[in-house]
């Protein structure tokens, strides 16, 4: 424990609301000649060893495998100089990456997780689900999932590039309720604070406009990483289009998550009371692939904030895949929701009408928990 910690408080709990995603930056694990900062690290790894015992599930998103790789390999410009150097700088440092948040994780009695994602697996809705379930049961079990990029597979064009939009994208799958970026800089200034020693910090910000946009600096101070505040107000944005609270807070110091818990130093972006963004891009725009229509009572479940479940839907229409966006439609013939799929046309027509405890064996694979699940619904 570092010099005057001893005395802060113990960290708050409630730091964001049950789930927390916390980035971490390459420059911040990873030394300037390409070694783990394991010290700072496992401050970092008790703080969140300390969150997890006090009730709060945490996904780690983790930069840091292209400049591992890049020093094992030997290659210029800490791997960055092209896309294949890129590709295989990340396949030989994530493998590094992973044990080293393993071990330390397993120092405090938590078993980590490793998920590797592109950019497409997030964009396309079948994946999204699936790893939306993923987060969600690793969770459930106590796990610590440790996100990266599959930098080693995503080509130029179909990268997230920078894991500031990555985290706030898993954030989102992971209905998380916070996203905290630990970052070489302890958050967005008024003015570029390398340059001007009278840049002052904007503790909290309520809406992203053109003056917040304008605030922002495209530059990495380090130049390891590759997300400047640019990508970190871009992260802000759809965290809190997602529902979640979004701090840019530093991580240049000893047990960061700890400190900001006890000092909310940084630059905390609020989440809508209501996230109607999230909501929003279901119910418009997207062309439906089929329709579920319901009876009376799941409409009136539906209107509580329910999920449907396949009891109170009676027919199917469309041919849907699991994933796709579909319309949920009352008896009279009036859509009421739109939502994703959790089954696909031949799978949901089977189960419409039946009990949770026939599914089962109706389907002979264990079943969803719904047709259509409340949080990816939108009431129309
Ligand atoms: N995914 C990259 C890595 O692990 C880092 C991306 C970033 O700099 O944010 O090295």
């Amino acid at each position: 424990m570092v010099a005057g910690l001893a005395d802060a408080p113990r960290p708050d709990a409630d730091l964001f609301g049950p789930r927390l995603v916390v980035k971490v930056g390459s420059s911040l694990l990873v030394t300037a000649d390409g070694t783990v900062r394991r010290d700072w690290l496992a401050g970092l790894v008790a703080d969140i060893a300390a969150r997890v015992k006090a009730g709060q599930q945490v996904v780690v998103v983790s930069s840091g495998a292209i400049a591992l790789g890049a020093r094992r390999l030997g290659l210029p410009r800490g791997g960055r100089a092209s896309l294949e150097d890129a590709q295989a700088a990340a396949a030989t440092g994530q493998i590094a990456l992973s044990s080293v948040w393993a071990e330390l994780l397993g120092n405090h009695g938590l078993t980590a997780a490793q998920l590797l994602v592109t950019l497409d697996d997030l964009e396309d809705r079948r994946r999204y689900l699936n790893v939306a379930a993923t987060l969600g049961r690793l969770l459930k079990l106590g796990v610590v999932p440790v996100v990266n990029e599959n930098d080693s597979v995503a080509t130029e064009e179909i990268r997230f590039g920078d894991n500031d939009r990555l985290a706030a994208r898993v954030g989102a799958a992971a209905r998380a309720n916070g996203v905290i970026l630990l970052s070489d800089i302890d958050g967005l200034y008024d003015s570029n604070p390398h340059a001007n020693p009278d840049a002052r910090l904007i503790p909290h910000v309520e809406t992203i406009d053109a003056t917040i946009l304008g605030m922002a600096d495209s530059r990495s101070s380090s130049g390891m990483g590759s997300g400047g505040m640019v990508s970190k107000v871009e992260a802000a944005r759809i965290a809190t289009a997602a529902g979640a609270t979004l701090a840019i807070a530093s991580g240049r110091i000893d047990h960061p998550l700890a400190r900001f818990a006890a000092t909310g130093h940084g630059t905390v972006f609020a989440a809508p009371r209501h996230a109607p963004a999230r909501k929003a891009w279901l119910s418009g725009g997207l062309t439906d692939r089929g329709a579920i229509r319901v009876d009376a009572g799941a409409v009136a479940a539906l209107a509580s904030g329910r999920s449907l479940l396949p009891a109170g839907a009676v027919s199917v229409e469309g041919d849907f895949a699991r994933g796709d966006l579909i319309r949920i439609v009352a008896t009279d013939g009036r859509t009421v929701a739109r939502g994703l799929a959790e089954y696909d046309a031949i799978d949901a027509a089977r189960i419409v009408g039946r009990r949770s405890d026939e599914l089962g064996d109706l389907l002979g694979y264990a079943p969803r928990s719904a047709l259509v699940h409340r949080n990816h619904m939108a009431l129309l």
